[in-house]
């Protein structure tokens, strides 16, 4: 239901909480956040208010400047905390969020089982995770791209590995997906209201663009790996 991202210098929880609360407004069952501390990437996730996250990252704070969070409103199993988002594969190393419906994922998690994959959840979305580590050869947009290539519905997604954690990696189709535009750090948001007070320079995705984002550029392009040129859109309202 809502999205966000970040990578730069500061640590990633504050935007990543402070995101996901701007965008509270949209209604949710459950809450989570994925951040990278240097070496692996942690998980804290929680069905309920973003308070119960808050309560558990007290506990267990989450240091690093690479992150992704999700608040969830289910389609596809019931809201719980193995079913909340962030989705890992099996090792942990390919983490994912997304909103909307993967409509193929029963077919796709069977090929999975039998390939070895273990599932955890009873999400679509946690085939996400587990097709781009079974992808991945040592190029992690060529692997996001083979995945596109095999789900089906409506997304917007983002995903982030801890071997390339320079980057973080975005698409959408029928689902909204923006990039705040940052100095030194980017931000991603499934809507305006959760970057506005960060940067009001934003790049708005249409449908089947990917973006590769690091602290200090973004690139868009198609499906095909074909660069697009955006145009920067200025927020000049307030949230
Ligand atoms: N279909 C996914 C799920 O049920 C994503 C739901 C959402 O958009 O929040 O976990």
């Amino acid at each position: 239901c809502g999205i966000v991202g970040y990578i730069g210098p500061e640590q990633a929880s504050t935007f990543l909480m402070d995101g996901l609360s701007k965008l509270e407004y949209r209604g949710y069952d459950s809450a989570g956040i994925a951040v990278y501390d240097g070496t692996q990437i942690h998980v804290e996730k929680s069905v309920g208010r973003l308070a119960n996250l808050e309560k558990k990252l007290e506990s267990n704070q989450l240091i690093g400047n690479l992150g992704i969070g999700h608040t969830r409103w289910a389609t596809h199993g019931r809201p719980s905390d193995v079913n909340s988002h962030p989705h890992t594969d099996c090792s942990g190393d390919f983490v994912v969020v997304h909103n909307g419906i993967i409509e193929n994922y029963m077919h796709l998690k069977e090929k999975l089982i039998e390939k070895g994959h273990i599932f955890v959840s009873e999400t679509d979305t946690e085939v996400v995770a587990h097709l781009v580590e079974e992808y991945y050869k040592g190029d992690f947009e060529a692997a996001v791209k083979q995945v596109l290539s095999e789900i089906e519905g409506s997304y917007a997604l983002v995903f982030m590995t801890k071997h390339e954690p320079d980057k973080i990696i975005c698409t959408k189709q029928d689902n909204p997906l923006v990039i705040g535009l940052g100095e030194g750090e980017n931000f991603i948001a499934s809507d305006i209201p959760a970057i506005i007070n960060r940067t009001r320079r934003t790049y708005i995705l249409s449908d089947g663009e990917l973006a590769v984002v690091t602290k200090d550029s973004v690139w868009v392009m198609n499906r095909q790996g074909v660069p697009i040129t955006k145009k920067v859109f200025e927020v000049h309202w307030d949230a």
